[in-house]
């Protein structure tokens, strides 16, 4: 006997939508099919949903501990399993200390201990001078690397130059993790913020950063990783141009992949300028033709992960002031998956399987996470339940479970919700509210779990 059935679910196999039951035994699917035989502990009725794996966001900013008035694993961990994410890997900056060693790191490991909704893991950071902690880092556990090529927005966490890039990523490259990089190049981003600070718009933000500075930025990335053989990510991609630039890298043969975020296909820059500073980040928010062509390389295969890079900070620093003033970030891990599948449709399941591999399966092989990201025996039991709805609901702040109501998306339409996210075999959010206690655990890319 297994410990539960859910029964009544629609899986995507071989590109459509099929009656589905799973079995789950010590939090691990041990059958997945149209009809599962044998008893169970637990019978559950999926009422008709469509199920989906957990997501994997591998970019998020929690800012704990030390900034814990913007975040906080809690309530960002909150957050994502309402949005359907199961796993969660951390960024190294806006905490304090930043992860940039050893000690930060197990500081950032006892800070969160038993406050997360669902599974994480923590990126180690590259900052000018700490390419000794690198290797210790690595062995201690760290998924991969981030490091800033232009100025990070805190001064806590210094961006790197090219030197500082080299060598850390001929210390990375015997680990076997990847390094990732938040790729604008601050010559050009420099140059072109002269002359601009008159409306502070966000259209004058957009100029301020032109897609030019990635490109460059991106460039240079090649460039050295082609020299040491370090494997990249090329982070919050926000254009086709760039896109393209990276796949040409790829098909050259070098190990980089290339990451966007759901804001970059949801918002345009038209947008930006309604909603205001919520809507500020760096790369910013492109013109709506650029989004349209990011769909495109995104419904070419291009793409490898989509990553939400949950940014938030207190209302405060986004309110009454420029866009130039505000925090550059956008919180919006509650509505990124929602938002893309309700912008694809789930009576499209070809592109839902594409989508949702971009979500899940393939961040979780990125990372090593062999255990996370598909619905197949011997995969953890994260998965999430999706309902449509009869009509469009406008996102409602009240309903954010992140630190503060603020999100990026709030008041656009959605036409479907997240009914429930189950993490190892026992269910996180149920009638998308939270329920049961706070379960996740760090699980490191070799997919040991460590309580
Ligand atoms: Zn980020």
């Amino acid at each position: 006997m297994v410990d539960t059935i859910l029964r009544n679910v629609r899986c995507l196999v071989g590109g459509s939508w099929t009656g589905s039951e799973i079995a789950i035994e010590a939090g691990r699917i041990v059958e997945i099919g149209s009809s599962v035989m044998g008893a169970a502990q637990a019978d559950v009725d999926g009422d008709g949903a469509y199920c989906l794996p957990g997501g994997v966001d591998l970019h998020v900013h929690f800012n704990e501990p030390g900034r814990t008035e913007w975040e906080g694993f809690a309530t960002g961990s909150a957050a994502a399993a309402a949005g359907g994410l199961t796993y969660v890997a951390e960024m190294p900056l806006n905490s304090i200390p930043s992860t940039t060693s050893v000690s930060a790191l197990y500081a950032k490991q006892r800070a969160i201990q038993g406050k997360s909704w669902i599974d994480y893991g923590l990126w180690g950071g590259v900052v000018p001078g700490n390419a000794d902690h690198l290797p210790a880092l690595a062995e201690a556990g760290v998924m991969g690397f981030k490091a800033f090529m232009s100025p990070s927005g805190t001064d806590d966490f210094e961006n790197s130059d090219r030197a500082t890039l080299r060598r850390a990523m001929e210390v990375i490259a015997p680990t076997g993790l990847r390094l990732a990089l938040h790729a604008e190049d601050p010559a050009v981003l420099h140059d072109t913020v002269i002359g601009l600070r008159q409306r502070e718009c966000a259209a004058d933000w957009e100029a301020s950063r032109p897609i030019r500075a990635e490109l460059e930025a991106v460039r240079t990335a090649i460039d050295l990783a082609g020299e040491t053989g370090c494997p990249i990510t090329i982070v919050h991609v926000s254009a086709a141009e760039v896109v393209d630039l990276i796949d040409q890298a790829r098909a050259g043969g070098l190990d980089i992949l290339c990451e966007t975020c759901p804001h970059y296909l949801l918002l345009s820059l038209d947008d930006a300028e309604q909603i205001g500073p919520q809507a500020k980040c760096a790369p910013p928010l492109r013109s709506a033709h650029e989004v349209s062509a990011l769909w495109e390389r995104l419904r070419a295969g291009k793409i490898d992960t989509l990553g939400s890079d949950h940014s938030p900070c207190p209302p405060e620093m986004k309110t009454g002031m420029s866009f130039f003033e505000a925090w550059g970030g956008i919180a919006g891990l509650q509505h990124g998956l929602p938002g893309l599948l309700d912008a694809t449709g789930l009576g499209e399941p070809g592109r839902i399987a594409a989508l949702s591999s971009l979500f899940a399966e393939r961040p979780a092989r990125a990372l090593g996470l062999t255990r996370k990201g598909t619905l197949h025996p011997g995969s953890d039991a994260d998965f999430t339940l999706v309902k449509p709805l009869e009509r469009k609901v406008p996102i409602q702040s009240g309903l954010l479970l992140s630190r503060h109501p603020c999100s990026a998306y709030v008041g656009r339409p959605l036409g479907l919700q997240i009914e429930a996210t189950w993490l190892r075999g026992m269910p996180v959010v149920e009638d998308g509210r939270l329920c049961g206690e706070a379960r996740g655990v760090l699980v490191k890319g070799s997919g040991d779990h460590t309580p």
